[in-house]
Order: structure tokens, then sequence, then C-alpha cells
């Protein structure tokens, strides 16, 4: 069965076909670690996560390589502003290594949380300062760069079809672009390479380069480490649609001014996450809900989150609400409830080839997960057999991500936790509020979930 996906680069669902089949390329845009990643971005990372999970549902060896952007990446998108590491920095009081390594941890628990598979390989900007410096110079070489008093600039009116991805209308973009604060740029869309330390301040993250003393701007540091880690596998790269018009559109023009080659052939790219009332989140917006402070503290398991975020397609705007959350809760809960009567009922049997087949047309649709979980439905409600029901659900959960296949094994809680369990239903039993309030603070302490339902009390590892 064919996978096809949408292209932003021909706007177009294409038949996908990887350079070296079986294997594929997968390079997915990080975070800039300066910051919790609000569920807004964690949309995206999920929707990564199916295509790489429907991708190896196919038969493909997926090699995914995701960046962590700890320096570069500017307040500003077209290369003004503060650089976002040194920016938290200052606010937190700590320095832009321990801001990194601290938000880069917290991303990492976020995406487990979410069941979102780590990629193959993890890479840092500042692990790949001198191939970011390595390509510059290339470009350099090739006449692509000019010199101005903050930095390299990679001049962008050299580049044929720069806006082959983002379809911009380039000469109104220049016309809007007459009051920008830079007037040392050529074109509007013209972006740094590397950035020049201020003379005047000490950075905490700045490396020697044969232009000065300085650091890579945002965009260099994807192209450098999709290159060196994928070569050539340049099959498909991710990202949010906020990245279309700049970020990736800047990596295409430096990558392939660099090697005078296609710089990988698929573009995908997730839509934003709206409030409801409208509002996109952001950061900058002030509506800024984290998987911690919107899921775990609330008791929510976080894949609720997962659950919800299918309810959408991956290119249509996902509009968040409590209605919404309540029925993904209610909506998983029913599914676990379904699965774990088929569990008790007996052991997994063969895999139905029929649903099978529809539920991988779906997929491969584009990645269409409103109309796959329709398809479990229909298992679930089917006349198969329970084992045959579960089997097939079980293969599904490949690419949903649900732990289906973990209902029914017990999971043993360590015997501490166990304890204020206990003593926790015997509180509720005693209509003991404050004392059972007390014992969920601290089972939660300890990094466990407490779910209440009308079925009971459910504590799971956060
Ligand atoms: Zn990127």
């Amino acid at each position: 069965m064919e996978l096809r996906l949408y292209n932003t680069l021909t706007r177009s669902k294409e038949v996908f076909t990887p350079l070296q089949p079986p294997r594929v390329g997968l390079y997915t845009c990080g975070p800039t670690v300066y910051n919790y990643a609000h569920i807004g971005n964690l949309r995206t990372y999920i929707f990564e996560d199916i295509l790489k999970r429907v991708l190896t549902y196919n038969g493909f060896k997926v090699k995914h390589v995701m960046n962590i952007t700890d320096v570069g990446h500017l307040t500003g998108d077209r290369d003004m502003g503060e650089d976002k590491l040194e920016k938290g920095a200052r606010r937190e009081g700590k320095t832009a290594w321990e801001i990194a390594e601290y938000y880069t941890e917290a991303f990492q628990k976020d995406l487990k949380h979410l069941n979102i598979q780590d990629p193959t390989l993890w890479c840092k900007a500042t692990d790949t300062i001198g191939e970011q410096i390595g390509l510059i110079r290339k470009l350099e070489d090739k006449g692509y760069t000019y010199r101005t008093s903050d930095g390299i600039y990679f001049d962008t009116a050299k580049f044929d079809h720069y806006n082959k991805l983002s379809h911009q209308n380039l000469e109104a973009l220049e016309e809007g672009a007459r009051v920008e604060k830079n007037p040392e740029k050529r074109n509007a869309t013209d972006f740094a390479l590397w950035k020049f330390s201020p003379p005047d301040e000490q950075r905490q993250m700045e490396w020697e380069s044969p232009w000065g003393t300085g650091f890579p701007g945002w965009h260099i540091e994807c192209s450098a480490m999709s290159m060196k880690f994928l070569k050539e596998m340049l099959d498909i790269h991710c990202g949010g649609t906020d990245h279309i018009d700049v970020h990736h559109t800047n990596e295409i023009a430096q990558s392939e001014a660099a090697t005078g080659k296609p710089f990988f052939n698929f573009w995908m790219h997730g839509a934003f996450l709206i409030i409801s009332g409208g509002k996109k989140m952001a950061k900058s917006e002030g509506n800024f809900l984290t998987l911690e402070s919107s899921f775990i503290r609330k008791g929510l398991d976080p894949l609720v989150y997962r659950y919800a975020a299918f309810q959408s397609h991956y290119r249509k705007p996902m509009e968040y609400s409590e209605e919404g959350i309540e029925a993904a809760r209610n909506g998983l809960q029913h599914l676990r409830n379904q699965v774990r009567v088929l569990a008790d009922a007996g052991p997994a049997t063969e895999v139905d080839p029929a649903s099978k087949d529809k539920f991988t047309d779906t997929i491969n649709n584009d990645l269409n997960m409103p109309q796959a979980m329709a398809v479990v439905q229909e298992v679930l409600k089917s006349d198969l057999d329970p084992g045959a029901k579960l089997a097939t659900v079980i293969d599904f959960d490949r690419v949903l991500g649900f732990d289906l296949d973990k209902i029914g094994e017990d999971q043993a809680l360590p015997d501490e936790i166990q304890s204020l369990v206990d003593a926790r239903i015997q509180a509720r039993k005693d209509k003991e509020w404050a004392l059972s309030d007390q014992l969920r603070d601290q089972i939660q302490d300890k990094g466990y979930v407490v779910q209440d339902s009308a079925q009971g009390m459910k504590v799971f590892k956060a």
C-alpha cells in the first residue's frame, strides 16, 4: 500500500519513496532550550512521532535526527534581538549552559510522558560549531556571503527560487521591510550565518572563527547537522508551520547554495494549536500552557493530550479547550477499558487482515489520525472474536502509542508508593479528605500521577 504524504514544497500529496529504501532519513527541528515547551510546541512533536511510527509500520528503517538549539536563536526571527539562551540565563540567574541542560532535560521528559519515541540521534548546536563554520566557509568561497558590522550574512538575491518553499511574494516583503533596523542588509530576506560577539559585552557562549569571535546564526545548525548525520539520506524534514517562511526557507537556500544539490525531498509541517477564542499558543502571547501545568499537576494522564491531538488532522489547527480535553480523557479511558475487557477474556490471537488494510489506508493517506481512530472503534465494535480484536488493536498501537499492549499486565508500584496508596484508599473510605489530599501530594511529589474517577483511584509513574 502506497504511503502518501503532503509535501509543503509542491503543495500536494505525493507518494513517498526514500532515496535509499528501506532506509529513511528524517530530520525534525528540535526545541530552543531556554524555557519549557508549551503544549502547542508538543503538538508538532506528536505529529512527527506519528510520522515516524507510520514509516516504521510501513516497513521502513528510520534514522531520525533531532537537534537541540542551545545557542544562536535570537528573540527576533530576522537576526535582530537577543540570544534566547543568554536572555534566559539572565532571567534565571544561571549560566547559559545550565539553562540549556535544564530545559533539554525538561523537554525530553515531556516527550517520554507523551510516548514520543526518542530520535535515533540527539545533537546539540554547540557540538557542531566546527561543521557550521565549515559550511559558512563553503558559502563564502562560492560568493554567497557578505560582511556587515555585526556578522556574516547570506545574500538571498544570489540564490534562485529563494521562495520555493514559502511561495512568498518577495517584492512585497522587500517593500514591507523598509523600516527594518538593519540598514547594512542588502535584502530584507538576508540572514546571519555568523554573528560577532558585541565589542562591549562578554558572551557566555562564543567561539573563534575565520571572521572573528562570535556565534552561529540559528538556521545554519540544522543544515550542518542534517548533512553530517544523514549524508545521502535527506528524505524528510519537519517542523511547525511557523518554520516555513524563515527557518526552513533559509536552510534550503544556504544548503543548496553550498552543495548545488536538492536539500530534502519532502518538507512536512504541523499546524498550530489554537486556544479557544482563536489565539495561537505562543510564548509571546502569554497563553503558555505546559504539560506539567495542564496535565501532570492536575493528575491528568499526559497521554490524554496525545489522544486529543489525534482528533484533528496535523495540517489543521487544533482547538484547545477544557471540554476537548475532558472528551479526550473519557475517550482514552473508554478505549483502555475496552482493551482491558478483551485482555481479561483471553490472549491475543491473529491480526485481522481486512482491518489492518483499512487502518493502513487511513494512516497512509497523509497520516489521517481522526479516521484511524474511527477504524479502531469499528474493530472494537465488530463481530471479530475477542482474541483477534485484541491482536488487531495492539498492532495498531504501534502507531497510536497508548501502551495498549501493557494493559492487563501487572504494573506493580514500589512498596513505598503502594503503602501511600493503601493509606489514601483508607482515608477516602473514612471520608478524611484533608488526609487524602495530603497523601495525594506525597505520592505526586515522588513522581507519580494520581487520577481519581468514578472507577476509583489510578496511580502511575509520571
Ligand atoms: Zn531547524
